[in-house]
């Protein structure tokens, strides 16, 4: 990376960074104000007078809230996903296609949110103070199911995806999968490019829809032996279980908040003028709780992601034997991607889910040198 080029990408990392402490700013402050104004209350009484069932009444709330908040936040995304991204040369997409994404985005989040929120509003109304248990074995479930239908029924409406067709680069990426004795299930070709310049890789799914996914920005940029790596690494998540050992550290999290959200709820209710847990008007309170938690565990979470990748890029030196491809891939990720190869060690620590693309070069250097 250039000097200039390192600079645009500390530039475009601090901006990141400030913009996303504005959306945790904005985030609590408009919980804070729904709860503290009543407006939260008013629109739970308005939506128990239109339909008294609460099957019913939990989803219009839903709604409501949701849209309100989209409209809300709609300027910071804008901000965020699409000036941002051009004004650093990093995106393809035009504004259509981005409002596009933005209502498809909204569609799904509705309807999962207002699922998910009915059903946790009913074990609230059925099991009192243990609500939580049941809720976080639901949302278990839930997560379970998402990630297995992920790859299959969400993902495809952003991206297309098509099986990698290359016949020598396929028989590259096979004869990997042979030799560290893992049968593969599909390895997808991800078309970014009409949105991005960035370069990525994923592995998704679970079961039957595990499958490696592979942006074109990566496939078309990349040596197939940088491709092998990057394949490598993302086989070592397969080999590893990590989508499951996600899940069940999640469920760790997911069951703590939980148990925070009631401790604080069983205080903080009566604060805004509610009586009952199950009173949807309380939402924004859980919600608050959660988004507090989740602060709080997000350093412990990113520790636990970035070991993760830390077991995969090992596994991947192992299995290529590569190293000097690792640096390439790694180098070119931090140019194409305008990826800040050192980044503040205290952001790192608190932000990152991956560690910096310097330690994982300076890794793989040490590892060729061993
Ligand atoms: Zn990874």
């Amino acid at each position: 990376m250039t000097g200039e080029r390192r600079a645009r990408a500390k530039q475009y990392e601090r901006i990141h960074n400030w913009l996303y402490l504005g959306d945790i700013v904005l985030t609590l402050g408009i919980l804070v104000v729904l709860l503290w104004t009543g407006a939260s209350a008013t629109i739970a009484q308005w939506a128990r007078t239109v339909v008294p069932n609460p099957w019913l009444h939990v989803p219009l709330y839903v709604t409501v809230l949701v849209l309100g908040l989209k409209l809300m936040f709609l300027p910071l995304s804008y901000v965020v996903d699409y000036r941002l991204e051009h004004r650093f040369g990093l995106s393809t997409e035009t504004l259509t296609g981005w409002l596009k994404d933005q209502a498809k985005s909204l569609a799904l989040n509705l309807g999962l949110g207002v699922v998910v929120v009915d059903v946790v509003y009913f074990l609230l109304r059925q099991f009192g103070e243990w609500w939580w248990v049941a809720a976080g074995m639901f949302l278990l479930v839930f997560g379970v199911a998402l990630s297995a239908v992920y790859p299959v029924w969400i993902l495809p409406r952003f991206f297309k995806l098509t099986p990698v067709e290359d016949e020598s680069l396929r028989a590259k990426l096979t004869a990997l999968a042979q030799r560290v004795d893992v049968r593969l299930l599909g390895i997808y070709r991800m078309q970014l490019s009409d949105k991005t310049r960035k370069a990525n890789a994923a592995f998704a799914g679970l079961g039957r829809t595990r499958r490696i996914l592979l942006g074109d920005t990566l496939l078309d940029r990349f040596t197939p032996d940088e491709i092998e790596v990057v394949l490598a690494h993302e086989i070592a998540h397969y080999k590893h279980r990590d989508v499951a050992r996600l899940l069940a550290w999640n469920a760790l999290t997911v069951f703590g908040g939980l148990w925070v959200t009631e401790q604080t709820l069983t205080r903080a209710l009566a604060w805004f003028g509610f009586t009952e847990r199950a009173d949807i008007g309380a939402l924004p309170l859980l919600a608050l709780c959660l988004v507090v938690f989740g602060l709080v565990v997000m350093p412990l979470n990113n520790a636990f992601s970035r070991w993760r990748e830390w077991e995969a890029d090992r596994a991947a030196l192992a299995m290529t034997g590569n190293a000097d491809a690792m640096v390439r891939a790694l180098e070119k990720l931090a140019e194409q991607n305008l990826a800040d190869p050192e980044p503040h060690p205290w952001i790192e620590f608190l932000l990152h889910d991956h560690p910096s693309l310097g330690r994982r070069i300076a890794f793989a250097k040490r590892w060729a040198g061993a």
